[in-house]
């Protein structure tokens, strides 16, 4: 086995530099925790950005992959493919949707969405309406359009020219999209809770508002639930929550529990504008992640997955509370189930190295926000050990 240096020097020779990356190779996880490549032991806390929903090594996701890899990995979508049938299913009889299109990633998702929602616009007649509307702070992955629809202009630098057709209003600003959404919108696009953004939850009448504004102008609302969806919330989708749901739905990070798959789901309405020809993925939807998908699923929907997700949310939100009240370095704590953001009044990058060194891995977002994105079957035992660990950081007050 190689030693984490050298892991580490393989790394740095031969990849691009696109991710700042900590000077640890993990090499082993189990349940809540991974291991370095030096045998340290870390709490998870980020759970590969809200990909591992159940954990690593979950006994139900590995008794899927198995069995589907030794039946079939992968054929084209030439043919049926019965676990791509499957997951579609449960899908969307947990859901708004009719129809669903796999694909690999958020971003993909994303991508097909706004292709989707183009051709529905032109499929109904109305060829000047193309233009999508979406948040500031928002993230949408990092393919060109996806890129164009982020409304953080930090990561647009240096790709121009950007896709046209997009604009972007204030999030949880309910008289600016009143105000943008006209004959030329085709979609509204939105995080029902912003995630790279800073963990931000919107209002609880912000996406019923949307709702009704696209409705009266006849644009579509797509939800981005690629971070937020799959349980993350303490409900299947985070829409739920707000008792809204969108015409057109991404998903992708949690809902293959760490086999790469993504998917946007649709009513009929809009679905029936992807004919044979008009969008396509090689890999998208294959058996493998499909089953995967599937034992993902089934786990969430398991009597009293979620009801887990948010007890374990309501103890963690109020440890921070009253860790906030020991240390005024915290400004604030935000939630929705188990996507939890703190925000402090410093940048948060050091705190972040000092939990690494304590053995929890956490992040953080737009500069001064922690992030925690455990996986769903975290304990009390570990919310515990990590809040005591911000305790002894921010005693030490050495982070800022
Ligand atoms: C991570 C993320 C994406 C992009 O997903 P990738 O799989 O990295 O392409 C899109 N939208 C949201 C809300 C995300 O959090």
């Amino acid at each position: 086995m190689k030693t984490q240096q050298q892991i580490i020097e393989a790394s740095e020779k031969y990849l691009m530099k696109t991710y700042g990356r900590f000077p640890v190779a993990l090499v082993h996880g189990d349940g809540c925790r991974v291991f370095d490549a030096d045998g340290k032991s870390y709490i998870d806390f980020l759970a590969g950005i809200a990909v591992n929903g159940l954990g690593h090594g979950h006994p139900a996701l590995l008794h899927a992959i198995e069995e589907q890899s030794r039946k079939l990995l992968h054929v084209s979508n030439f043919y049926h493919i019965e676990p791509q049938a499957e997951l579609a299913r449960l899908l969307v009889e947990h859901s708004f949707a009719d129809k669903v299109f796999f694909c690999n990633s958020g971003a993909e998702a994303n991508e097909a969405a706004i292709k989707l929602a183009r051709k529905a616009a032109k499929d109904r007649g109305e060829p000047d309406r193309f233009e999508i509307i979406t948040m500031t702070q928002s993230f949408h992955g990092r393919t060109l359009a996806a890129l164009t629809a982020t409304g953080q202009e930090k990561f647009h630098k240096g790709f121009e020219p950007l896709v046209p057709g997009f604009r972007y209003i204030p999030f949880n600003d309910i008289p600016a999209a009143e105000k943008a959404v006209n004959g030329k919108t085709c979609a509204v696009m939105v995080e029902p809770v912003q995630g790279e953004g800073g963990v931000n939850v919107p209002g609880p009448d912000y996406l019923h508002a949307l709702r009704e504004i696209c409705d009266k102008r006849g644009a579509l609302l797509i939800f981005d639930e690629v971070q937020c969806g799959m349980g993350r919330t303490g409900r299947l989708f985070a829409c739920e929550h707000f008792g809204v749901w969108p015409d057109i739905m991404t998903l992708a990070k949690s809902l293959g529990g760490g086999v790469p798959i993504g998917a946007m789901l649709a009513r009929d309405e809009a679905a029936k504008s992807f004919s044979p020809g008009t969008h396509a993925s090689t890999f998208g939807g294959n058996p493998l992640s499909c089953a995967a998908g599937i034992a993902v699923m089934k786990t969430l929907l398991a009597t009293g997955f979620m009801e887990n997700v948010t007890a374990r949310s309501d103890y963690f939100q109020e440890r921070l509370l009253k860790l906030k009240k020991a240390h005024p370095v915290i400004r604030n704590v935000r939630a929705l189930g188990l996507m939890v953001g703190m925000e402090l009044t410093v940048d948060g990058a050091p705190v972040v190295k000092a939990c690494m060194e304590k053995g929890f891995l956490i992040n953080c977002t737009n500069g001064n926000v922690l992030r925690f994105l455990p996986p769903l079957i975290i304990r009390n035992e570990e919310i515990d050990l990590l809040v005591e660990a911000l305790d002894e950081i921010f005693q030490a007050g050495d982070f800022a």
